[in-house]
C-alpha cells in the first residue's frame, strides 16, 4: 500500500518533470529552429559594387562580419587600382614590387587563364581601362594614338612574375577587376567553413556563391539577369548544387558618346569594347576566381571559341546573343530553365 503510494507519487512527479522537459524542449526547439532558419543578412558597397550576404546556421553573425572585413581589407590592401595603399596601386606606380604568396597565386591563375584564352582575358588591360575610365564620370572614347600606345603595354606575356616579385613592361598597368570579386567569393567560402555555416548565398555584383544546401530544400535556384532588362529582371533560372556563378554583361557599366554605347569589357587585341555578338555570358565553376575571369574571357571570345576554354576548366556556360538566342553547354542543359518567352534556347 505504502509502496504503491510512493510509486504513484513518484510517477506523478516524474510525469510533471517530463511534461516540463518536453515543453522546454519544444520551446527551445522552436527558438533553435527559427534562429537556424533566420539568416544573417547584410549588404555593403565595396569593389565598385554591392556585396550581399545571407548566411544560415553555424556562427553566422561572426561569418558575416568576417566576410565584410575581408572584402574591405582585400580591396584596400591588395586588389584596388585606386587605393594608394594597395599592392596593385604600388606595383602600377613603380612598375614593380614584391608580392605576397596570395597575390602570387592569384596572378599565376590570372596568367594561366590569359594563356588559355589567347589573351582574351588579360590582367595587363589596365593601361586601356585607365584610358576609357568606363564606370566613372571621366569615361570617354580615347584617341587612336592613345589606344595604340596602351595596346603596346597590354600583353600578359611581358609580365615577369616570380614567387616573390613582379616586374611590369613599359607603361604596363595591372587591372584585377575581372577576377577580384570572384576571388572574394573564394575567400568567403573559407570563412563560412571556419564558422561551421550550413548554407549561404554571397553575391558580389555579377558573381555569386551558393554554399551548402538550399535551406528551403532541393537545389539552389539562381536567377540569371536579363541583359536587356533592369537589374531585377531575369531571363532564366539555373538549378545548381554548391557552386560559383559569374556573369559578364555589356549592361553592367557603359556610357554613350555621339549616339554609340561603349561597355566595360575590352578586347585586348583592339583596345575597344569586345564585340563578339554576346550581350552576356554566365560561367558556373567550382572556384569563384575562375568563374569570374572565365566569364570575362568568354565574353571577349564569343560562344564558339569559348567552348574549349570552358571544357579545359571543367566549367559550364550560358551565352546570350544580341538577338536573345541562348546557348548552354551540355553539362547544364537540363538545369537551365528559360523564364522569358522572347529568349530562345538553342
Ligand atoms: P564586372 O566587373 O562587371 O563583374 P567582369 O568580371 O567581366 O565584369 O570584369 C570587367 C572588368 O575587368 C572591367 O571593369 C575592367 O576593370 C576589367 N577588364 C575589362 N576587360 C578585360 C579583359 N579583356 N581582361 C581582363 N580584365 C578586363
Ligand atoms: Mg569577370
Amino acid at each position: 500500500m505504502k509502496k504503491l503510494r510512493i510509486s504513484s507519487k513518484t510517477y506523478k512527479i516524474t510525469s510533471v518533470i517530463l511534461t516540463v522537459a518536453i515543453v522546454a524542449a519544444a520551446i527551445f526547439g522552436i527558438v533553435y529552429f527559427s534562429s537556424r532558419n533566420n539568416p544573417y543578412e547584410e549588404s555593403f558597397i565595396a569593389m565598385g559594387t554591392v556585396f550581399s550576404v545571407k548566411i544560415y546556421g553555424g556562427d553566422k553573425e561572426k561569418a558575416g562580419e568576417q566576410i565584410k572585413e575581408a572584402v574591405v581589407k582585400y580591396e584596400d590592401e591588395l586588389l584596388s587600382k585606386n587605393s594608394e595603399d594597395s599592392a596593385i596601386y604600388k606595383i602600377n606606380e613603380n612598375g614593380e614590387g614584391e608580392i605576397s604568396e596570395e597575390l602570387y597565386e592569384l596572378m599565376t591563375l590570372s596568367q594561366q587563364i590569359s594563356a588559355d584564352s589567347d589573351g582574351a582575358y588579360d590582367m595587363t588591360v589596365g593601361a586601356l581601362t585607365g584610358l576609357w575610365n568606363i564606370g566613372t564620370e571621366d569615361a570617354r572614347v580615347p584617341s587612336q594614338e592613345e589606344l595604340s600606345q596602351a595596346l603596346k603595354a597590354t600583353d600578359y606575356k611581358s609580365v615577369s612574375l616570380t614567387e616573390t616579385s613582379i616586374t611590369l613592361a613599359q607603361g604596363q598597368q595591372i587591372d584585377l577587376g575581372a577576377i577580384g570579386k570572384g576571388y572574394m567569393c573564394d575567400k568567403a567560402t573559407e570563412i563560412l567553413k571556419a564558422n561551421g555555416v550550413e548554407s549561404a548565398v554571397i553575391s558580389a555584383g555579377g558573381s555569386v556563391l551558393v554554399y551548402g544546401k538550399n535551406p528551403s530544400g532541393g537545389e539552389w535556384k539562381v536567377g540569371i539577369r536579363d541583359p536587356f532588362g533592369t537589374s531585377s529582371d531575369i531571363f532564366s533560372a539555373l538549378s545548381v548544387e554548391e557552386s560559383y556563378i559569374s556573369t559578364s554583361g555589356d549592361y553592367e557599366r557603359a556610357f554613350t558618346e555621339n549616339g554609340k554605347t561603349y561597355h566595360h569589357i575590352l578586347n585586348p587585341q583592339t583596345g575597344y569594347p569586345a564585340d563578339s555578338g554576346l550581350s552576356s555570358v554566365t560561367v558556373i565553376s567550382s572556384s569563384g576566381a575562375l568563374s569570374d575571369a572565365l566569364s570575362t574571357a568568354c565574353f571577349v571570345l564569343g560562344y564558339e571559341k569559348s567552348l574549349p576554354l570552358l571544357e579545359k576548366y571543367g566549367a559550364e556556360g550560358i551565352f546570350v546573343t544580341h538577338d536573345k538566342q541562348v546557348y548552354v553547354t551540355d553539362g547544364i542543359k537540363a538545369s537551365v530553365q528559360i523564364t522569358e518567352e522572347d529568349f530562345t534556347l538553342n
